[in-house]
């Protein structure tokens, strides 16, 4: 780009909005590093765009502070703050050319080269060669390519995006996840992402932020959040998780659990205790105790399906026998689904990558997986989330 970008932080403290008696969002602290691509993930109606737009300046907190590189901008203007938004409805002039479009808001604000400006902008999202296009002319993921380039060349220091793939076909979609991360790396500013796609977020975003309900379940790293969810709710909105209940039998650095008369471990350090809110696991969680009813986790693609008395590895947790229920060949990988109905758990998943199916469907299996690839979820009640 020409002009220079800068980038800012952006701080949420206690941030809350009511509407008439509904709170759409609940007390949230948020901090999003400078420079970085955060996304806020979570179902429809949890409250992402509500935050959005309080970034924005576009609807006003109940209570609560943010803040912009350290200045406090609660009370600012809309146009005053410096960010701008791109939305799902890219917005463009019908009857401007793409170059036009992008020059527009420049001009307005009296911006010295606002056409070389603009010109810039759009070699950024490689689209220099349609400049002279209208809009109808463009393809979906081309008209978003202007949307960013509009916002781009403001040189915001946080670039707010709400769900601006959501009117793409998937191909495209996967498409312009790559282009947002490479721009987002050019640029150096900070990108907000909201969606509720949990693929877009992990592929997109150095940091995941888990929304249900009006406040954040968990924040972290997508590996972080994937490998060692804090709740139900995000062990299950990030892919598949099975998740069985058991009763703590020892404790120590590996947990001993009964599981419907089977002893399953999990290492201490793998077992969230979070209650609320950022629910982040931390050394001082409290300790789980002996009794206590906690969950397990383990993700399908880490269960290896054990057949004909076939043995597991040392260090495993087993499952089973069961039924095979379902064989679902995907191409890159397959698909099991498992009835252990002397546990009372029928709807066990197992994935592996390792060429066509070679179980069938009836067949009476075993399950493993490592001891270190299970999760643990000591701070909710069992059920919860699903
Ligand atoms: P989606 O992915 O569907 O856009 P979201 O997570 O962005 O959902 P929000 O748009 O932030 O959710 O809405 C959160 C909740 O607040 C919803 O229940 C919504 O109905 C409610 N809400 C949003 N705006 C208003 C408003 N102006 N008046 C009353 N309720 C509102």
């Amino acid at each position: 780009m020409s002009a220079p970008q800068t980038t800012e932080s952006l701080e949420l403290w206690g941030v809350r909005k009511e509407f008439g008696a509904f709170t759409a969002v609940e007390s949230l602290d948020l901090t999003v590093p400078e420079g970085s691509f955060f996304a806020l993930l979570g179902p429809s109606g949890c409250g992402k765009t509500t935050t959005l737009r309080m970034v924005a300046g576009l609807e006003q907190p109940t209570s609560g502070t943010i803040s912009i590189g350290g200045r406090d901008v609660t009370g600012t203007a809309a146009f005053r703050r410096p960010v701008n938004t791109v939305f799902q409805s890219y917005a463009l002039f019908p009857h401007m050319t793409v170059l036009d479009n992008v020059t527009f808001g420049l001009r307005r604000k009296r911006v010295p080269d606002a056409r070389a400006k603009a010109r810039a902008g759009l070699e950024t999202v490689q689209l220099g060669h349609l400049a002279d296009r209208r809009p109808n002319q463009l393809s979906g993921g081309q008209q978003q390519r202007v949307a960013l380039a509009r916002a781009l060349v403001n040189s915001p220091s946080v670039l707010l995006l709400d769900e601006p793939l959501g009117a793409l076909d998937l191909a495209l979609r996967r498409e312009m996840q790559l282009e947002l991360k490479r721009i987002q790396a050019e640029a150096g500013i900070t990108f907000v992402h909201v969606t509720h796609d949990q693929e877009e977020a992990m592929t997109m975003a150095d940091t995941v932020a888990v929304m249900n309900e009006g406040r954040v379940e968990q924040m972290g790293p997508p590996a972080e959040l994937y490998e060692l969810p804090s709740t139900a709710f995000v062990a299950n909105f990030l892919g598949r998780s099975n998740l069985v209940t058991g009763t703590v039998l020892d404790t120590g650095e590996v947990l001993g659990v009964d599981v419907a008369g089977t002893r399953l471990q999990v290492p201490a350090g793998r077992v969230s205790t979070g209650v609320s809110g950022v629910a982040l696991r931390q050394a001082q969680d409290p300790p789980v105790e002996t009794g206590a009813v906690v969950q397990l986790g383990v993700r399908p693609e880490k269960v290896r399906i054990l057949l004909n008395g076939g043995e597991p590895t040392p260090g495993s947790n087993v499952l089973g026998p069961g039924k095979v229920t379902d064989v679902s060949f995907t191409g890159v990988s397959t698909q099991y689904q498992v009835d252990l109905g002397d546990l009372g758990l029928h709807d066990v998943f197992a994935q592996n990558s390792s060429g066509a199916p070679t179980v069938r469907v009836g067949d009476a299996v075993r399950l493993a997986w490592d001891v270190d690839r299970t999760f643990g979820l000591a701070g909710e009640p069992a059920g919860s989330g699903q």
